[in-house]
């Protein structure tokens, strides 16, 4: 093939560069285009009561199957929808889903909650709590049954801290529930666990995966949980992949479990069987 000489500047960056470059803007434009038209979809991962293996919750994932770009997964999808602001819409769009689902679960007359994943960024936005109180009530979930899972992969900027942390307390006045997720990775979990509601912490995967053969990363998990348990906060382990897992977790006092040992992702229309089963 003959090399095509390039006069215009963007072809000068390395080649791998330009191609992240254009596959961001690529996922950018067609992540607005399936906003809009409501084409991306929700899996539901459990999560068990440790003593009575009852699912207790369920945790809401986005999965978006573009036309043009195929499967795109969140880890890919999150941060380019967090940069460029997509993520507030993302995060409505989930919310209205699993708070439908939620709602369905309590007229069915299932003790079930649903938990959501939101960007510590997503509360930038003052009309924050006003956008999730409308949802639960257009949707008729009720506000104890819905749990926002946050991480925190950025540090809070000091002139936006308080009134985020104000918004969040307001949302737990409610009677909404927090869940500081990927705990023991994150920016500034211990600083989270002081100043925010939160009433579950969920100990990173990268730990439990690493636990059965490091005696180190098992006195860490230990330590997590008598942190959490001296503080009153629930302890749940996510990535649980093995029995073996399962069984160690609960033995150093885990409250809840989630992994693929006990399911995979499932899909709204796999949840009912689930149920009937
Ligand atoms: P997360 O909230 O920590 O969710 C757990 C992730 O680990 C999910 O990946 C789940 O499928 C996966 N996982 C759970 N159990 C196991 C296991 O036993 N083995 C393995 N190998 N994986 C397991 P997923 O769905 O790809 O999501 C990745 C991350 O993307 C999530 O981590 C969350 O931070 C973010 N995310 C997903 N959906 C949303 C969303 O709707 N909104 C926001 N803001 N973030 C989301
Ligand atoms: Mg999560
Ligand atoms: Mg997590
Ligand atoms: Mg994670």
């Amino acid at each position: 093939r003959v090399k095509q000489q390039g006069g215009n500047l963007i072809t000068t960056l390395p080649k791998d560069a330009h191609s992240k470059l254009s596959r961001r803007v690529e996922i950018e434009k067609e992540l607005l285009v399936a906003l809009d038209q409501q084409n991306l979809e929700v899996v539901y991962l459990p999560i068990l009561d440790t003593a009575s293996k009852k699912v207790t919750s369920f945790e809401a994932l986005v999965r978006w199957e573009s036309d043009v770009l195929g499967q795109v997964s969140p880890e890919e999808l999150i941060p380019i929808a967090e940069q460029t602001g997509l993520i507030n819409d993302l995060g409505t769009f989930v919310l209205e889903k699993s708070c439908k689902q939620a709602a369905e679960w309590h007229q069915k007359g299932y003790d079930i909650k649903v938990n959501v994943n939101l960007s510590v960024r997503e509360f930038h936005d003052k009309n924050m709590p006003r956008i999730i109180t409308q949802i639960l009530q257009q949707t008729g979930c009720p506000a104890n049954r819905l749990q926002i899972e946050i991480t925190e992969k950025f540090a809070l900027e000091a002139e936006s801290e308080k009134a985020i942390i104000e918004q969040m307390h307001a949302l737990n006045r409610e009677g909404i529930r927090f869940v500081l997720d990927d705990f023991g990775t994150g920016y500034a979990s211990l600083r989270y666990l002081q100043i925010l509601p939160i009433e579950s912490l969920k100990i990173d995967r990268t730990f439990i995966q690493s636990m059965t053969q490091n005696d180190k990363v098992m006195r860490l998990i230990k330590g997590m949980v008598s942190l959490g348990h001296s503080l009153q906060i629930r302890v749940l382990a996510e990535g649980i992949e093995t029995e073996q897992q399962a069984k160690q977790l609960q033995s150093m006092g885990c409250d809840g479990l989630q992994g693929f040992h006990f399911s995979k992702p499932l899909k709204s229309t796999e949840l009912e069987t689930y149920f009937q089963s």
